[in-house]
């Protein structure tokens, strides 16, 4: 008999794929802390040996298993967008994307519809780097922690939305890719949050239930023939998961597709009524939290998406001319204006990012670049943290205390012979501006990023 589990819950998942009453409640009774990040492939680094790196998740060639859980917050790579801590189980979405996507089959255009606070917004800009990435949150108060993990990650690959699901009805067989990570009832993070079971019931599964269909049943058609829709919740409830998938099946007559893998890894693979298949994790059997995955394809053919006309505005020459010198292989951008802040949009999703801004509620695309006050331009954070600065500006590495006084903040003890816009790094990441007086430094961090702890 469990002392954390109540009876209802573990009642409920009798009969439930892969599931063995013993080793759960065993695994939750442990309480084993597994942690885990995933580095990212365009910030490499040689400042990760604090990171007791003990192991590679195995279904994911970045991401990585620590013996210990360092203290994060004090460590300014992952300010810098280094590694991002994410849970194992769900790093299975990158195996995903390597079974059914290859070098000359990559989707162009992906929607991550549930998409705060970006774990797998920034696992698809990693592993779909020439795709468009539409990342979707529709709770307004969470679009910020999503803009912020998207900036600190970097790619130039991601535009953010607050919109409702149903909102994608406006762009009927849009997508190539379509990723919902479904708000769930949670269970499979029971083990990490013993708080989440109190909150646990069979009446808030089935509103979560009803909740997926919906979210579902609205964005379906955004997804154009022969399109993947991956569909993962981190419930072990059949009622979000394999049900889901024989309602989609049913209804919507998608294909299950099956992902192969390797059974020594402890993977449960379910089979539904109608066939589809699914992936189940149970943190009793993997290194990792409950979670659940299920990839479909759309055979059929969806009404066809017809482009819309560009609306971006454009700058003056004279902050064109401002903008310019900060940024590496300029041809590759378009310079617009949002507000004060000039933006840089990959010229290649040019016609996307329109489309995007004409139907819904876009709230961040391309890099910031920075903006214009009086004859001086001040560079944007999002700069420092993106690629398209390369080696056009210049930098300075600082020691690790110095790193976290500048991500505090506060001010730093540093030699700097050359005056002007500096990048700060640590190691081989950027951290942010500083602006060079003859008298001092001005540490550009943005407040409201910066570091609390000591
Ligand atoms: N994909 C995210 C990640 O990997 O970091 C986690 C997503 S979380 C499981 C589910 C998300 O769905 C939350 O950000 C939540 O705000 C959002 N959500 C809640 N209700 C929703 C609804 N009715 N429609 C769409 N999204 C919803």
């Amino acid at each position: 008999m469990s002392h954390h589990l109540p009876q209802t819950f573990l009642h409920s998942l009798q009969g439930t794929p892969g599931f063995d009453e013993a080793e759960f409640i065993k695994a939750h009774e442990d309480a084993k802390q597994v942690t885990s990040i995933r580095f990212n492939p365009r910030k490499p680094t040689t400042a990760n040996g604090h990171l007791s790196i003990q192991s590679i998740v195995p279904w994911c060639a970045e991401g990585r298993y620590l013996s210990e859980r360092p203290s994060f917050t004090l460590d300014p790579v992952f300010h810098g967008g280094a590694y991002y801590v994410q849970e194992a189980s769900s790093m299975f979405i990158d195996h995903i994307l390597k079974t059914i996507y290859n070098e000359k089959s990559m989707p162009q255009r992906v929607l991550d519809l549930c998409a705060a606070p970006g774990g797998k917004s920034t696992l698809l800009s990693s592993a779909l780097p020439d795709s468009f990435i539409v990342c979707n949150e529709v709770i307004k108060t969470r679009v910020n922690i999503l803009a912020e993990n998207i900036a600190k990650w970097g790619n130039e690959n991601v535009v953010i939305t607050n919109n409702d699901p149903k909102d994608f009805q406006r762009l009927p067989g849009y997508f190539d890719l379509l990723l919902i990570d479904a708000p769930c009832s949670g269970s499979g993070l029971f083990r990490k949050d013993n708080e989440a079971i109190t909150e646990w019931s069979e009446a808030n599964v089935n509103l979560c239930s009803l909740r997926q269909q919906r979210i579902t049943a609205e964005t379906i058609g955004s997804l154009k023939q022969n399109g993947y829709f991956i569909y993962s919740t981190c419930s072990y409830s059949m009622q979000e998961d394999e049900s889901i998938c024989n309602w989609m099946a049913e209804k919507y007559k998608l294909e299950s597709v099956k992902i192969p893998f390797d059974p020594s890894l402890g993977i449960v693979e379910t089979v539904s009524e109608q066939g589809c298949y699914g992936y189940r994790f149970y943190p009793s059997k993997v290194e990792g939290e409950g979670f659940f995955v299920a990839c479909f394809r759309q055979p059929n053919p969806v009404d066809k998406h017809y482009g819309y006309q560009t609306t971006l505005t454009s700058i003056s020459k004279k902050d064109q001319l401002l903008a310019e010198t900060f940024i590496k292989n300029l041809e590759n951008y378009i310079l617009t204006g949002h507000k004060e802040i000039i933006i840089a949009s990959p010229k290649k999703w040019e016609e996307e990012i329109a489309t995007i801004a004409k139907t819904l509620n876009l709230r961040r695309s391309g890099v910031a670049v920075g903006e214009v006050k009086g004859k001086d331009f001040i560079p944007h954070h999002e700069l420092a943290l993106s690629h398209l600065s390369g080696d056009a500006v210049p930098v300075v590495v600082v020691d690790k205390e110095n790193a976290l006084n500048y991500l505090r903040r506060q001010d730093m003890t540093v030699e700097i012979s050359q005056k002007g816009w500096i990048i700060c790094k640590y190691e081989d990441i950027n951290l942010g501006w500083m602006k060079v007086l003859p008298n001092r430094v001005n540490n550009y961090y943005p407040l409201n990023w910066r570091i609390l702890k000591r």
